[in-house]
């Protein structure tokens, strides 16, 4: 690596597309705010805002985040250039081998941009791009930035999928997810967080044959659920047979699948029976599972259909249709009530959304850092997952498993419940615990067993 830019060691970083009047573009104009690549040590880290400004006759502001969201991948088109993520998550890296080559400066990139914008979206007529890397200058537009993210939620919040007879889809990232398609609904954001039903609607629109479509609902299937036979048609062409079915408001059930940019993680938490935890990419650190963002993120994506693990926008945690259907099944009213942990910088960012008498509910790594102690802090606070059969089952089934051995500390198989692994000797071990066996196991916990009697 040559340098990073961006990425979750940097404070403020952004990328952001305006639609503008024609005079206002002077096209081809490269501003740099702030240090040329050329300029940055070798293996330092600096802010990034990539500002894109478009005209054209036919040009509307709906329009502007798909724009927005293609920088993705103009940028990956260039050889020596890593880019991952969007909007205020952004996450670019230069490499060695790109800056020796001669790939040394922002009028390169934005170069590349400005042509790739106008060939491959051609009602663009006019372009400009602005670069900021001081850290100081970038203050302003990236707060400009933030301002126009959460007008565009806002009005994303206002509609819901009762409301509309057109959803839609997108296939923007098949290049690194080849089964992975994202369903758009007006209560289901894309899972990257930067394309709603009003920008894929746009999309669709001027550009019909694009990697953005029309989805027809089709029948209803299971209203609850969020099965559509259009949506399942769509996913069975578009997955090339690898995917048949989708439950829009399940992550256990025939789940939406996850490419590799969702904004967050939603979790099954076996521990606490069907409680989910939900994690953002800016967390840094464990989860309560014992895992980083980045391990949840490898058994998450790809474009496979993965129940307990789920990649999300953060919108979508909190829309009434969120995992509604997961909630119902075990008696829950909504899907909230299923989330019993959260990082704290994804719960800081929608907990003024949270309705009031859960919110304070959910634990976040200040409250509970350490799994044993979840179901615990849960009792005190009487979160409704405790009063699920799942829950108890869950949570006694655990004491059990760990009396069993105890009393017995034999390195035998235990039931149904959980079985043992012997270690060499006869000594420590594995515990294997299959939870919530159905069809399929839906977790396999494995831990080490370190030899121990109980006290007379
Ligand atoms: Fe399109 Fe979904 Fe990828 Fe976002 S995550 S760019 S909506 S396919
Ligand atoms: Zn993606």
């Amino acid at each position: 690596m040559y340098v990073e830019l961006g990425g979750p060691k940097i404070e403020r970083h952004f990328e952001l597309v305006r639609v503008k009047p024609e005079k206002e573009i002077e096209d081809g104009k490269i501003t740099l705010i702030g240090p040329d690549i050329m300029d940055m040590e070798v293996g330092s880290r600096h802010p990034i805002g990539i500002l894109v400004e478009v005209s054209g006759p036919e040009l509307e502001e709906d329009l502007e985040a798909v724009f927005e969201r293609r920088v993705h991948e103009f940028c990956n088109f260039v050889n020596g250039i890593m880019h991952l993520n969007q909007r205020y998550t952004n996450w670019m890296r230069f490499s060695k081998t790109a800056v020796e080559k001669g790939f040394n400066s922002f009028q390169m990139l934005g170069t590349v941009l400005i042509r790739l914008y106008k060939a491959e979206l051609p009602i663009i007529k006019k372009a400009q791009v602005t670069f900021y890397t001081d850290p100081d200058k970038i203050k302003e537009p990236y707060d400009f930035a933030l301002s126009i993210y959460s007008k565009r939620d806002e009005r994303a919040r206002s509609i819901n999928d009762d409301d509309v007879d057109m959803f839609y889809g997108c296939v923007l990232c098949q290049s690194f997810a080849p089964t992975h398609a994202c369903c758009i609904t007006p209560n289901r954001m894309s899972l990257c967080g930067s394309i709603s039903w009003f920008d894929a609607r746009a999309a669709a629109r001027v550009d019909p044959k694009g990697p953005l479509f029309e989805v027809p609902m089709g029948e209803t299937i299971n209203k609850e659920a969020g099965e559509y036979s259009g949506i399942n048609e769509m996913i069975k062409k578009r997955s090339l047979g690898e995917i048949n079915r989708i439950y829009l408001y399940s992550g256990m059930e025939f789940p939406h699948t996850s490419c590799g940019c969702f904004e967050a993680i939603d979790f099954l938490i076996p521990e606490t029976g069907a409680g989910h935890g939900i994690i953002d990419r800016s967390y840094d650190g464990v989860a309560i599972n014992g895992l980083p963002f980045s391990a949840m993120a490898n058994q998450t994506g790809g474009g496979k259909q993965m129940p307990g693990f789920n990649g999300i926008s953060i919108q979508y945690i909190i829309s009434p249709k969120f995992q509604i259907y997961d909630a119902t099944q075990i008696g829950l009213k909504s899907g909230i009530e299923l989330v019993v942990w959260m990082g704290k910088t994804v719960k800081d960012r929608v907990y003024e959304f949270l309705p009031e008498d859960i919110r304070d509910k959910i634990a976040t790594e200040e409250d509970v850092a350490d799994l044993s102690d979840l179901p615990a802090w849960l009792e005190k606070v009487g979160h409704p997952i405790v009063e699920t059969e799942e829950y108890k089952a869950a949570v006694g089934g655990i004491e059990e498993v760990e009396e069993e051995w105890e009393e017995e500390g034999a390195m035998v198989p235990m039931g149904t419940v959980g079985m043992t692994i012997p270690g060499v000797g006869g000594a420590g071990g594995f515990k294997v615990i299959l939870k919530n066996c159905k069809i399929h196991a839906e977790s396999i916990i494995i831990k080490k067993i370190e030899p121990k009697r109980k006290k007379k």
